[in-house]
């Protein structure tokens, strides 16, 4: 469902505290000429996000010019995972640019090279070879390639089917969108290609059943022969709801692709480098994919994306005919390098894992005391809240709405995932967030739920 947040500015109570502070209207009235300017010039596509113009971040915090200043729970979406404007990563930078050189192309560069053997050193095997692209959906283009392009050498022209699952989100290119399992958001493809295919994701709530033989029975319903799929590629969680498979499931789905020369694909573009509270998501599952992709939280900044996988299937292509412009470019190096150093020395899976564990009791206690929340799910920190009309589990995508717009205007910074969960409050803090904030931030969630479920019952 579009929607967009309401411009008009409205006082909201002043809130000082360590952490937070909101002390003009919102959305600021100085900020409004910036938005409207914005408005005018982006597509309307553009308008999804509360109105808080930033200016810097740092840490677990973003501030305005205005002297308001968030928790965020944020991270960007899912960037930021070393923290906003970290100094390592800014020095990094810095003394990049200051070497003079801003890009390469494809031509050889030391950095690069660092950047791809540190990342197949942290990669289990057989995860071993790396190649660099700018965006998520990138990762999801190239992964899409490489299955279609085993699945013909090893079964031929009619192995090309990609399998996903409902409710994923892979990214809004072609191949991507289709991958996705939000139906909406095809319908300007209009000519789908038929090679893909979605299956229910087992999340135990949205899908019931959540046994591997649901997988089996969803392509013998769909008319798939397990014999002509490509690749089958997963969100690591669902973006959309924070959801995880059962392990037991995954284990089978990788066996599953293991006999059926299928290549299995985790889309870790929201999952890597420790958001879950293990360095990489797929090892809550116990299993190694044959392609793992990342973006967003590589680099905690600049625009980086990687695709990670066996040598045999990353070799399939020769040289010169998987490229981008911007693979590689040295200065997002630099940033990659540096955040992942700060995320492996700072052993921030782990403080994603402790706090995590905080942040999920309080949720669950909150569970129990408002019926609208229908579920929570996640780990480490990302967490993902399902509104529901009480007592069913039809999304109530106005109460979820509500609660973000609520949140923001009271030092909390959320970011609205409406479009893909329909009902889910997204929480995804940058990974150096301390224990104070979370049991600050998370008592602000429990206020606005109050206040929130109290008005929707005409009980306020
Ligand atoms: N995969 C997942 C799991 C994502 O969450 C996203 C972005 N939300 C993408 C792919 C696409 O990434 P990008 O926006 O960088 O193209």
């Amino acid at each position: 469902m579009a929607r967009e947040f309401d411009l008009t500015s409205r006082r909201v109570p002043r809130i000082e505290t360590q952490f937070r502070r909101i002390v003009t209207e919102f959305p600021v009235p100085e900020s409004l000429p910036i938005l409207q300017r914005l408005q005018t010039y982006e597509p309307v596509a553009m308008r999804g996000q509360p109105p808080v113009v930033w200016d810097h971040a740092e840490g677990f915090q973003v501030y305005d010019v205005w002297g308001n200043q968030w928790i965020d729970w944020s991270s960007g979406v899912l960037i930021a995972n070393a923290g906003h404007g970290r100094r390592e990563i800014k020095d990094a930078i810095v003394r990049q640019v200051s070497s003079g050189l801003l890009t390469n192309y494809c031509f050889p560069s030391e950095i690069r090279s660092l950047l791809v053997e540190r990342m197949a050193t942290l990669l289990p095997e057989p995860l071993k070879k790396v190649f660099l692209l700018t965006t998520g959906s990138e990762t999801v283009e190239c992964a899409i390639k490489l299955c279609r392009s085993h699945g013909a050498k090893v079964g031929g022209n009619t192995k090309h089917v990609i399998v996903s699952y409902d409710k994923s989100f892979h990214g809004r290119t072609l191949g991507s969108q289709q991958a996705g399992g939000i139906p909406a958001l095809k319908d300007w493809i209009v000519n789908l290609d038929p090679g893909f295919v979605q299956v229910p994701f087992p999340d135990g709530f949205r899908t019931a059943d959540n046994s591997f033989e649901g997988f089996e029975r969803a392509l013998r319903e769909r008319n798939v022969e397990p014999r002509n799929v490509a690749g089958v590629i997963l969100e690591t969680y669902q973006g959309g709801s924070a959801a995880f498979a059962p392990a037991a499931y995954i284990q089978a789905l990788r066996q599953w692709c293991t006999s059926h020369d299928a290549l299995l694909v985790c889309d870790e573009v929201q999952a890597g480098f420790g958001r879950t509270g293990t360095l990489w998501g797929f090892e809550h599952y116990g299993v190694v994919p044959d392609l793992a992709l990342f973006g967003k939280g590589m680099s905690s900044s600049l625009p980086i994306s990687a695709v990670a996988g066996r040598p045999d299937v990353m070799d399939l292509h020769p040289a010169g005919s998987m490229t981008s412009t911007h693979t590689g470019n040295p200065v997002c190096c630099a940033a990659a390098l540096a955040s992942i150093e700060l995320v492996v020395s700072e052993k921030l899976a782990e403080n994603a894992r402790q706090m995590g564990a905080v942040l999920h009791e309080r949720l669950g206690v909150l569970q129990t005391r408002f019926p609208q929340i229908g579920h929570v799910d996640g780990k480490g920190l990302v967490a993902g809240i399902a509104c529901v009309a009480p007592g069913t589990k039809e999304p109530d995508g106005d109460l979820a709405w509500q609660v973000i717009e609520r949140c923001v205007e009271s030092g909390v910074l959320m970011f609205s995932s409406v479009g893909f969960g329909g009902g889910t409050v997204k929480i995804a803090p940058p990974l150096v967030i301390t224990l104070p904030a979370i049991l600050e931030s998370v008592a602000v969630l429990e206020e606005v739920f109050a206040e929130a479920t109290s008005k929707k019952t005409g009980m306020a």
